[in-house]
């Protein structure tokens, strides 16, 4: 594994760990320098940065590299000015990989092919497919595909654009850009007066792709310009295809009559996998790679990796990383380390019986006082055994000690208070309801 792959892989991981525009401020330009055996030295742009990584972000970045490389100790950061060339190279291993936002134009490696459909996607992927297909008479325009991020919007969206590029050779004029590039090349077109020029090159084509319009910014000039654009296309029967994170009605800074406009075309969504999907994309990253891995391990990971596919690639390629670099397969327990930063681990929520006792007490509006006394009465004798059956259920406390914080009671009192309420949970809506509410009380 070369510096630079290993970096990719890092990267990687730290992408899906913090936002977007964090990733793109902090770590786009940086590189893996060099590697001793317990150091490692990353090269960033400038003072800035250096001071942000080292206090910000080290902790996570050397987390990451100790999962791979355990006796490494420390990074050390150093300011190298990137020259024009190395950035060139940097973009291209990086595009390669999976960072499509650097790359304004399409990259080879989304095609329909390896794009596993299930339920969560298969909306967006029909609608996809059926403009890749190109009747020329269009259905629906824009196509619009939105959900949250690395979910695969980007790869369908180049999807299209590689099939037409491919079944049309240089027949057809396809233009991919994210609408943050769009927006730069138009404050540029304005700024150099070179509006003709900016207008031709996202007019003159014959399907516009454009990624993640939601970051399209609140500028009345720059929307306005979208909008003729859009409709100087559309009234000319080229397709549109729009992504975003989230659909049209949701985007704040979206003017009404672009809304109107977007929400005029087809609107599909895509969502989070299920586990038959994560597992399908599993395999299909694995052949990709050419690289073969334990079913009990890959299945760890399916379940465990949720939020996302880009997550999941990320889980994948850090293993694929792990094998490279120690040449031996990991455990379940193993890959489970590795991946503890991807890995949600439950947090144990705890809570004490005296939180319990004040939530109940509180719910029903009875006093402690009262919970507590030897007093019979209905109203007073529910409360109570629902304390004694979450001091059981959420504390695992013993039922000597609870008869004894609950008025000195005996331990058979408390088992029969638990066992009521156990059964009554079975049939009693309402109790069930009640109970789930007290439950959020006490755990915060
Ligand atoms: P988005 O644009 O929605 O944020 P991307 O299209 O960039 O997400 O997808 C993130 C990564 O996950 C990409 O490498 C992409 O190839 C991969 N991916 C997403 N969905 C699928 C899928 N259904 N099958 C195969 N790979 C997928
Ligand atoms: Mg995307």
């Amino acid at each position: 594994m070369t510096n630079s792959q290993l970096w990719q892989t890092i990267l990687g991981e730290l992408e899906v760990m913090v936002s977007r525009a964090n990733f793109i401020t902090w770590f786009q330009k940086t590189s893996l320098d060099s590697k001793d055996k317990n150091q490692i030295t990353v090269a960033v742009p400038n003072a800035f940065t250096k001071e942000w990584l080292e206090n910000k972000y080290n902790k996570l970045i050397l987390k990451s590299l100790q999962n791979l490389y355990p006796q490494i100790r420390s990074v050390n950061y150093i300011i190298k000015t990137v020259q024009a060339k190395d950035i060139a190279d940097y973009q291209e291993s990086y595009s390669e990989e999976t960072k499509p936002f650097i790359s304004s134009e399409l990259n080879p490696k989304y095609h329909f092919d390896n794009f596993v459909v299930g339920f969560s996607n298969e909306m967006a992927f029909t609608a996809a497919k059926a403009i890749a297909k190109g009747s020329g008479e269009n259905n629906y325009n824009p196509l619009f595909i939105y959900g949250s991020v690395g979910l695969g919007k980007t790869h369908l969206m180049q999807a299209i654009g590689n099939e037409l590029q491919n079944i049309n050779k240089d027949g057809l004029k396809i233009k991919y850009a994210t609408s943050e590039r769009f927006t730069n090349d138009f404050i540029d077109s304005l700024r150099t007066k070179t509006t003709t020029a900016f207008k031709d090159k996202y007019r003159d084509n014959d399907i516009l792709l454009i990624d993640d319009i939601q970051f399209i910014g609140p500028k009345e000039q720059t929307q306005s310009e979208f909008h003729h654009t859009f409709n100087s296309l559309h009234q000319n029967n080229k397709q549109v295809v729009l992504t975003s994170d989230r659909p049209p009605r949701d985007i704040q800074a979206l003017k009404d009559r672009l809304r109107s406009r977007f929400e005029g075309g087809m609107l599909v969504d895509i969502s989070k996998p299920d586990i038959e999907t994560r597992l399908a994309i599993l395999q299909e990253k694995q052949k990709q790679e050419n690289i073969a891995i334990p079913d009990n391990v890959v299945e760890f990971i399916a379940r465990n990796v949720t939020n996302n596919v880009r997550e999941l690639e990320g889980a994948l390629n850090k293993l694929i990383a792990y094998i490279r670099i120690r040449e031996e397969i990991p455990s379940v327990k193993e890959t489970s380390r590795l991946l503890s930063t991807l890995v949600k681990q439950p947090k144990k929520r705890t809570t004490t019986n005296q939180k319990i006792l004040k939530a109940v007490s509180d719910f029903y509006g009875v006093a402690i006082k009262e919970i507590i006394s030897r007093g019979r009465r209905q109203e007073i004798v529910k409360p109570r055994q629902i304390a004694i059956f979450l001091m059981r259920s959420e504390c695992q406390s013993s039922y000597p000690s609870i008869g004894q914080q609950i008025g000195g009671r005996d331990h058979t009192t408390a088992i029969h208070s638990f066992k009521q309420i156990e059964e009554a949970l079975r049939n009693n809506e309402t109790l069930k309801q009640e109970i789930d509410t007290i439950k959020e009380k006490i755990y915060v």
